[in-house]
Parts: C-alpha cells; sequence; structure tokens
C-alpha cells in the first residue's frame, strides 16, 4: 500500500507526517528550521529527514506516492519555486520542487501554508466531505484559503488572501500598505491593538485596563479568558473583534455560499466564545439565503492541518 509524505514547513520547525491514501496519519516527526544564511540549510535539511526517516520506518521510495508541503512566502505551485518568505530567510527564489524531487526521486507538489491547512480541514476536519469551504487562519496575522466545488483556488496567483479583505477603509495601517484590512483586527496583534485602544479611550474598571496601566502584557487569550469572566472591557473587545470578522465572513460567503467557513490558528483556541459571537454579526450581515446554508465552524485539526493538507496535494493530482 502507497503512502502519503505531508510536510508543513514555518518559521521555528518544519512537521513531517507519513499517511495512508485515507489521510490516516501514521507517523510524525519535526525537525528545526534552520534560518540561518538566507535559509539556504532548509531543504537539504528537509531532505536528509525525508531519507533518514523513510529508512527508520522501514519505508523505500517505492511505497511513497509523493511528497507535498506547505510554505510561507509566495508559492508558484505549478514551477514548485517559493519566493518572499521571510520567515525562512528566503527572499530570493527558492527551486524547491526541483531541489526535493531530484534528491527523492519522489513526485512533489507545494502550496501556500494557509492553502495547505485549508485542504486539511476539508479532507479531514471541520469540512470534511464538503466541496465548497472557506478556511481562515487567525495567527501572527490572518491567512485563509479557499476550496470552491472540490478545487483550491489560486484565482491570478494571490486568491485566499483573506487577511486584506477590507473592513474599514479608514481604519489601522496593515503590513500591506492598505488601511482597515482584517488581519489589522482579527490577528493576535489585531486584538492586541483594539485592546490597547479600547483601553485607552474607556474609563470602566476592567482588569485589561489594569495590565496596560501597569505596562504588563496583553495578549488576544489574555484578552478572550477576560471576556469568558465577564470583563467589561475584554466584553467589548471581542464583540468588535466579532463585528469585523463577521463582517467579513459574511462578505465571503455572499460570493461563495460555502457549507463551511472554518476558522483555525492560534487564536481561534479561545473556542466556542469566538465562534458564537462572530456567528452572531454574520447572521446578522449574511444574505438570508445565506445564511442557513453556510455554516460558521471552529477548526478542529490543529496543528496537524497542514502536514495532512500536504499529504492530500499529492492524492489530489491521482485522483
Ligand atoms: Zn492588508
Amino acid at each position: 500500500m502507497k503512502r502519503l509524505l505531508g510536510i508543513d514547513l514555518g518559521g521555528t520547525t518544519a512537521k513531517f507526517a507519513i499517511l495512508t491514501l485515507e489521510g490516516e496519519i501514521q507517523q510524525k516527526w519535526s525537525i528545526k528550521t534552520d534560518v540561518t544564511n538566507d535559509g539556504k540549510n532548509i531543504i537539504p535539511n528537509i531532505i536528509e529527514s525525508i531519507l533518514q526517516n523513510l529508512n527508520v520506518y522501514g519505508l523505500s521510495s517505492n511505497d511513497v506516492l509523493g511528497i507535498g508541503m506547505g510554505s510561507p512566502g509566495a508559492v508558484d505551485s505549478k514551477k514548485g519555486t517559493v519566493i518572499g518568505a521571510y520567515n525562512l530567510g528566503w527572499k530570493t527564489m527558492q527551486p524547491v520542487k526541483d531541489q526535493i524531487e531530484a534528491a527523492t526521486g519522489l513526485p512533489f507538489f507545494i502550496d501556500n501554508d494557509a492553502n495547505v491547512a485549508a485542504l486539511g480541514e476539508r479532507w479531514k476536519g471541520a469540512g470534511e466531505g464538503e466541496d465548497n469551504v472557506i478556511f481562515v487562519t487567525l495567527g501572527t496575522g490572518v491567512g485563509g484559503g479557499v476550496i470552491v466545488e472540490g478545487n483550491l483556488i489560486h484565482g491570478a496567483g494571490a486568491a485566499g488572501e483573506l487577511g486584506h479583505i477590507n473592513v474599514d477603509p479608514n481604519g489601522y495601517l496593515c503590513t500591506c500598505g492598505n488601511r482597515g484590512c482584517l488581519e489589522t483586527v482579527a490577528s493576535a496583534t489585531g486584538v492586541v491593538r483594539l485592546a490597547l485602544d479600547f483601553s485607552k479611550s474607556d474609563s470602566e474598571e476592567s482588569e485589561i485596563k489594569r495590565l496596560v496601566d501597569d505596562g504588563k502584557e496583553v495578549t488576544a487569550k489574555i484578552v478572550f479568558d477576560l471576556a469568558k469572566q465577564g470583563d467589561p472591557l475584554a466584553l467589548k473587545v471581542v464583540d468588535q473583534f466579532s463585528i469585523y470578522l463577521g463582517v467579513a465572513c459574511a462578505n465571503m460567503a455572499s460570493i461563495l455560499n460555502p457549507e463551511s467557513i472554518v476558522i483555525g490558528g492560534g487564536v481561534s483556541a479561545a473556542g466556542e466564545i469566538l465562534r458564537e459571537n462572530v456567528e452572531k454579526y454574520f447572521l446578522q450581515y449574511a444574505f438570508p439565503p445565506v445564511k442557513t446554508s453556510t455554516k460558521l465552524k471552529l477548526a478542529q485539526l490543529g496543528n496537524d492541518a497542514g502536514v495532512i493538507g500536504a499529504a492530500w496535494l499529492v492524492k489530489a493530482n491521482y485522483i
């Protein structure tokens, strides 16, 4: 029986998994990402780790159908190249596919990391079995992947950049140069930004305000934890965050009407309080027929979404 090899390349670690053709993880391991020297050791280290671990698990390249990978940066999935992955040190074009295929003799497929996580959630997670899924990941930034009628969409190259949906034309300045992108208010740093702004203008008693006034660190997790405890300012921050994300979800759903919008990433660890607040505004702003046919769900696969989606990249080429 053939296996799939999935890789989730990130700025601190590269995660690997060997999976069955049905998407069950059989083996998992990870290595540190060496970002020194413009990241030029990253691919050689990945190749070495693949060869070593196939050997450890008694597999030859004949047992593997192919290798899939999710990567940060601008990925050309057709050419198999990555450019501008600054958290890896990759400023110039990296011929990832050529390097890995030459060293392993296995077919290799690559896509953007958020797209790959979307494929994972759609294959084995919250969007399992559905043809139309929008995946939003709320981490340091906001990313996403859009699956329409079973296919991941790339558009003219940059489709699915959900973090740059405009939710406030006069809003905060985004890293992309525009104002009011979803990422400026719905990422981990965006939630903190809202909390800091609210604590400046709000005179109400609040633990968040105390933390800010004492110069203590405020994180997205602290904001959601305090909201769960009923802290008034934390609740206002969560409410404003939910308006922005609810508007974005309603607008996306009006275009694509997916079965599911799946919310993942570190911020989504806040859980049901996040989902139900975003849903409240989604239901307020969405086109009526969309309200009942598009469901908002929390991601289910956590850190495994990347390796599972990467394995799907391989499988998708054989079905
Ligand atoms: Zn932006």
